[in-house]
């Protein structure tokens, strides 16, 4: 270096520029020399690739290619480092030309270099694209804290979840719930089914698991089958026995793999912060026990820690159990819901909706323990019950009006729903023609020629059959081609976003051009007011139903003269 300290002394950048250069350019990296006044002044090949211009073009352009807020962000960093001398290294996300993310990281020092004018400041920048790194940094954290089967949070975060649910709860004023949950008898289904099939059911019982919670609450997977739910922000912890309720319902819907349909329940034990335990370790031993202790006592249902200070507690509620005696002991009725013509409001029929008055849990609502009837196989004496319950009440009607009864899937899977209408018709007096069978369009899914067979036989009776929830997930063509329904009615889904969403509208309007075509008159369900009952009876649908037009009462509260009409029906005057 000595020897050159003359030329360098002369023209110091320009005169070992070439030597310098092809130094530079034999450097991967991006590499930059900057000045005072933020112009780049020496940049490699490497860089010009970077910014995908000449040599020329970046010397002349500099920073001025860039973005401004970019631009401001580099120069301020540049005049701290020419400032303090210090060294300063910046990380960035750039898109690179592909559009793919790109993690560069800018390492800047400050180093003087003699020039014509002496010595002077600058910057020598080089840039490393550590996308890789950061790449796999970001998935060894996923890794740490998540579940890889499930993609659900694991142990390690539940654990963090819970400190901060926990944190969040004692600040509040509120109450947290932990509900740790397993599968009966998992070990049959990865016996049975082998391990592939095994993993597939606990992925989709996550994805379930998911569905049931808010985006704050956390689902983990502890291992095997083994799950837990950290609810945060509870009033009470009747919260936390709802969900509870609403997992074991979502689980016990069969669950299909490929060909198969598998068919599994699941315990439920719940620990209360603060009064089930102060802390996470508390508070997972108490689920736990709890857990354990549904399963002594039959598996399938939930219970909340043994120390709960509850008056009445959550004692362990095995819900099949006590299912099986609601239906013995009363607990069970039925409420009927008009379905109104939409042409003058007046009620055609009304359709049977089951209710379970528990003595301390209060209403349980049919969506939660219908899945587990038909899991369980209850369904078809609770479906025999109320068929029998529906036409007897329609029977003691001042109105010959039509009574819709909602069957199961699993009420056709063998051939006792027939022998059950018969009996109901014949023990009750109800004649056939006014009696309607809902029908969800799943059953008819797997069920083919058998069902079909068991349908012309109920027509046969003189029964109507109405396809329920059309629309609702599994709707194809293919079923209304498949059989010849009285009645199809749309799901509540689309009439109640039938004003803000024009899908919603199209989907309503393809139904209705479709039924006339088929010649099947359509009812409206949900329809909550009278924006909605006007458009849908524009739209014209024939049959009105919801809670605008009357909601679900017990037979001693149906009003007590007919026409019945609505509200506000049907002037239309908006
Ligand atoms: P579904 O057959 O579609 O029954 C209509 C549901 O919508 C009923 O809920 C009814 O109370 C509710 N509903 C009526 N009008 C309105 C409204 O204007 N707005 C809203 N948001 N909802 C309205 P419910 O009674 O909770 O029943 C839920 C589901 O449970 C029923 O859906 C049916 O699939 C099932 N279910 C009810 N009773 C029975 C039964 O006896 N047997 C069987 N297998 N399933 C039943
Ligand atoms: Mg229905
Ligand atoms: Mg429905």
């Amino acid at each position: 270096m000595e020897g050159e300290a003359p030329m360098l002394s002369k023209s110091p950048i320009t005169a070992s520029v070439e030597t310098l250069q092809a130094i530079l350019n034999a450097i991967p990296n991006p590499v930059f020399l900057k000045d005072r006044l933020h112009r780049l002044v020496v940049v490699n090949d490497a860089m010009c690739a970077l910014m995908g211009q000449d040599r020329d073009q970046v010397i002349a352009q500099g920073d001025q290619s860039l973005p401004g807020e970019q631009r401001d962000v580099f120069w301020k960093v540049d005049d701290l480092v020419f400032e303090t001398g210090q060294p300063h290294e910046n990380e960035e996300v750039l898109t690179d030309g592909s559009g793919s993310l790109r993690v560069m990281l800018t390492r800047k020092r400050l180093i003087r270099l003699p020039t014509a004018d002496g010595e002077q400041p600058f910057i020598i920048g080089v840039i490393s694209d550590i996308t890789r790194i950061r790449e796999s940094e970001a998935r060894t954290l996923y890794l740490a804290e998540h579940d890889t089967l499930t993609g659900l949070a694991n142990r390690t975060q539940l654990n963090e979840r819970l400190h901060a649910t926990i944190a969040a709860a004692a600040n509040s004023g509120l109450q947290a719930a932990l509900l740790m949950l397993d599968i009966d008898r998992f070990k049959n289904v990865n016996d049975h089914y082998g391990h592939p099939v095994g993993d597939q059911l606990l992925s989709i019982v996550a994805k379930r698991l998911v569905g049931l919670v808010r985006p704050t609450d956390t689902v983990a997977r502890l291992g095997g089958d083994e799950f837990c739910i950290v609810q945060g922000g509870l009033h009470q912890p009747a919260g936390a026995y709802s969900l509870a309720r609403r997992i074991l319902a979502a689980i016990a819907r069969p669950i299909s793999i490929g060909s198969l349909s598998i068919s599994v329940t699941t315990s439920i034990g719940i620990a209360i912060f603060p009064e089930d335990g102060a802390t996470p370790e508390a508070l997972m031993k108490n689920a736990d026990d709890a857990l354990y202790a549904v399963k002594r006592s039959g598996r399938r249902g939930y219970r909340r820690a043994e120390n709960a200070a509850e008056p009445h507690g959550a004692p362990g509620w095995n819900i099949e159990s006590e299912l099986r005696a609601a239906l013995k002991n009363g607990q069970l009725s039925l409420a009927f819901q008009p379905l109104a013509a939409a042409a003058d409001g007046k009620t055609r029929g009304f359709e049977a909706l089951a209710r379970w008055q528990h003595p301390t849990r209060g209403t349980i609502q049919p969506d939660e323990f219908i899945p587990i009837a038909e899991s369980c196989g209850l369904i078809h004496e609770l479906g025999a019950w109320i068929l029998h319950e529906a036409c007897a009440a329609a029977q003691k009607w001042p109105w010959p009006l039509q009574v819709a009864i909602n069957v199961s899937p699993v009420q056709l899977e063998n051939g006792e729903l027939l022998a059950h209408v018969r009996d109901a018709l014949s023990s009750t007096g109800l004649p056939a023609s006014r009696l309607e069978l809902e029908i969800t369009e799943s059953a008819l899914l797997d069920h083919s020629e058998r069902v079909m067979d068991m349908f012309a036989q109920l027509k046969a009776l003189g029964v109507s059959l109405a396809l329920d929830d059309f629309g609702a997930g599994w709707s194809s063509l293919a079923t209304l081609h498949s059989f010849q329904f009285d009645r199809i009615k749309i799901d509540q889904r689309f009439i109640s976003h039938i004003e803000s969403d024009a899908r919603a509208v199209a989907i309503v309007r393809a139904v209705l051009s479709l039924a006339q075509t088929l010649n099947v008159p359509v009812t409206a369900e949900g329809i909550e007011d009278k924006a909605q009952f006007i458009a849908l009876r524009q739209m014209g649908c024939n049959e009105l139903q919801g809670f605008y037009l009357g909601a679900p009462q017990a037979q001693a509260k149906l009003p007590d003269a007919l026409p019945w009409l609505p509200p506000a029906a049907p002037s239309e005057s908006r």
